[in-house]
């Protein structure tokens, strides 16, 4: 049968068994899209990053005699709508079958079933062959189970995939879980090696982002263009990081610096959501690299990058297809504030925030720590909207997809969900920014302050946010020291916690 393959922006699997067969009658189609750049302001270089990606990857569809049908944003033809295009093109062309890879967001996964229901041609659905998971795997796992303990579901999964196990039963290192080891503040040693950019010119695809009127967020140095955007690069991101940076992964894993946007992470957040690079060849690639620098690399260094992937990037998609579409509407905590406009341009006060938000709006990138300690600590502390909070995550980073961003935001960070990813919320006063970073040093506020003008934000916040969900928290048995410190407090001390609060939440120009 004459059949139409589509492609999504994020199944650029260069492995996948697809491509593998006999291709005689096969087509395959890739779409530049509004549907995709509009849903959200997307970071420009994210933009550019999809775009690139799907460009090379389709380049190198054609380099192998592949049939590629592929769609610029700015071309005539192009409606800029998904069940538009393929409805054209399967009409003019005459195909009689249709495929495609089951997307990983439910919008999509709804619009493509929509649209194989009102065709008159056959249509079948295939694996992306990416995840270790199927999309119920976690369903089942939990099935009958209260909660969803991640560390259970992860164990698990090195056991089911033997990852770093001892006869497949023991784990190595003879303990499942180094967290603990991994909490280390940055001081400027050790030395962070530095060469990691690709230094693209990508001005070309700028100005069509321009030319199609793209609203977008964010900045771009175009001659210097620093994300992978092909299978050759992404290996690339990998190999720097076994060579240069797994060493003290682990360690650093929660440190937070001025002077580091990237500190000893990774990258690959996105080459692996958008399928560059699949998480079974991360991890064993971390693995062989650190058999063969057993005396130089600590176990916990590479247990904790591997629990990254295997445990919560497959729990947060388990989540996901469990609980979408209710999901998107959870606010449990009932939070109602806008979200402050320094998220959109770094204008505070506040030197964390001031440099996470930069660090994002130049970068496309925050580490896991400044999204979740810093700008995601601050808008629960505020009783932010989750919606309003995920639209930004959602836009601002250059791995922002919704399967993984919701679950990390209005789960993990904005606890929106009533604690099914969380057990507690992520919540902190100063004190713990001032322990991981060097944030407060130069800040316009002191962090030993509660109470009073120069009071560190945070301090107050943590009380008020403590004081006013009390009747949902106080139960939660690891919360019960927080409450009995709270419950120490002076009905004085507490009412000036209080004012401070309300005037940082009501007047967040002022910080
Ligand atoms: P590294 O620190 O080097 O970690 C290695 C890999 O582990 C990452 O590339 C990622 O694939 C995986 N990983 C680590 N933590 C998580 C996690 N919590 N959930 C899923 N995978 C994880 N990650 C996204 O990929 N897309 C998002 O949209 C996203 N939004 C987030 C929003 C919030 C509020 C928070 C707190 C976290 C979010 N994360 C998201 C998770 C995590 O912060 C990023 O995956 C990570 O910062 C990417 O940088 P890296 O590749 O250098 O990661
Ligand atoms: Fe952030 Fe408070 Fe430290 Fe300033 S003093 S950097 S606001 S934690």
């Amino acid at each position: 049968l004459k059949t139409l393959r589509l492609i999504l922006g994020d199944q650029l699997n260069y492995q996948h068994s697809w491509f593998k067969e006999e291709q005689e009658n096969i087509t395959y189609v890739m779409m530049e899209m509004h549907q995709e750049t509009d849903y959200v302001v997307h970071h420009i270089q994210k933009v550019i990053g999809f775009f690139s990606a799907m460009r090379n990857f389709s380049k190198h569809l054609e380099e192998r005699d592949h049939q590629v049908i592929y769609f610029k944003i700015n071309d005539d033809h192009n409606t800029q709508d998904l069940e538009k295009n393929l409805k054209h093109l399967i009409t003019k062309d005459n195909f009689e079958k249709f495929e495609f890879q089951l997307p990983d967001e439910y919008r999509l996964d709804e619009q493509l079933n929509k649209i194989c229901k009102g065709l008159d041609i056959e249509s079948e659905s295939f694996d992306t062959e990416h995840f270790f998971t199927r999309r119920d795997e976690l369903e089942n796992y939990f099935k009958g189970k209260k909660q969803m303990v991640m560390e259970y579901f992860y164990r698990d999964m090195r056991k089911k995939h033997d990852i770093l196990m001892v006869n497949t039963k023991d784990p190595q290192g003879g303990k499942w879980n180094f967290d603990k080891s991994n909490r280390k503040k940055w001081k400027g040693t050790p030395e962070i090696p530095h060469e990691r950019g690709f230094r693209k010119n990508v001005i070309d695809i700028l100005e069509e982002i321009q030319k199609a009127e793209i609203k977008t967020m964010g900045t771009v140095n175009a001659e210097n263009y620093n994300w992978p955007t092909s299978r050759e690069d992404a290996l690339s991101v990998l190999n720097y990081f076994c060579k240069n940076l797994l060493l003290h992964f682990g360690d650093f894993q929660d440190a937070l610096h001025t002077d580091e946007t990237y500190l000893f992470h990774s990258r690959l957040s996105f080459s692996l959501n958008t399928k560059l690079i699949s998480p079974r060849e991360v991890i064993d690639s971390v693995i062989d690299y650190y058999h063969d620098h057993k005396e130089e690399i600590d176990i916990s260094q590479v247990e904790g990058f591997v629990r990254q992937i295997l445990g919560w990037r497959e729990y947060m998609r388990g989540i996901y297809w469990k609980e979408m579409p209710g999901y998107k509407r959870s606010n449990k905590l009932d939070n109602q504030n806008t979200l402050p406009a320094f998220y959109w341009n770094a204008d505070t006060k506040m030197n964390c925030l001031h440099h996470a938000i930069k660090n994002s709006l130049e970068n496309a990138y925050a580490h896991h720590i400044q999204r979740l300690m810093i700008t995601g600590n601050y808008a629960l502390l505020t009783e932010t909207n989750p919606d309003e909070v995920d639209k930004w995550y959602l836009g601002i980073y250059i791995d922002a997809i919704e399967w993984v961003e919701i679950t990390n935001t209005r789960g993990m960070s904005q606890f929106a969900d009533g604690g099914i990813v969380a057990t507690k919320p992520y919540v902190s006063s100063g004190s713990y920014i001032n322990k991981m970073s060097n944030y407060c040093k130069d800040c316009h506020y002191n962090v030993n302050q509660k109470t009073g003008e120069n009071s560190c934000p945070f301090n107050s916040l943590y009380w008020n946010f403590l004081d006013s969900k009390r009747e949902i928290f106080r139960d939660n048995q690891r919360m019960k020291m927080m409450y009995s410190l709270l419950d120490k407090k002076a009905a004085e001390e507490l009412e000036e916690i209080r004012e401070r609060a309300r005037t940082i939440i009501q007047q967040p120009a002022d910080f």
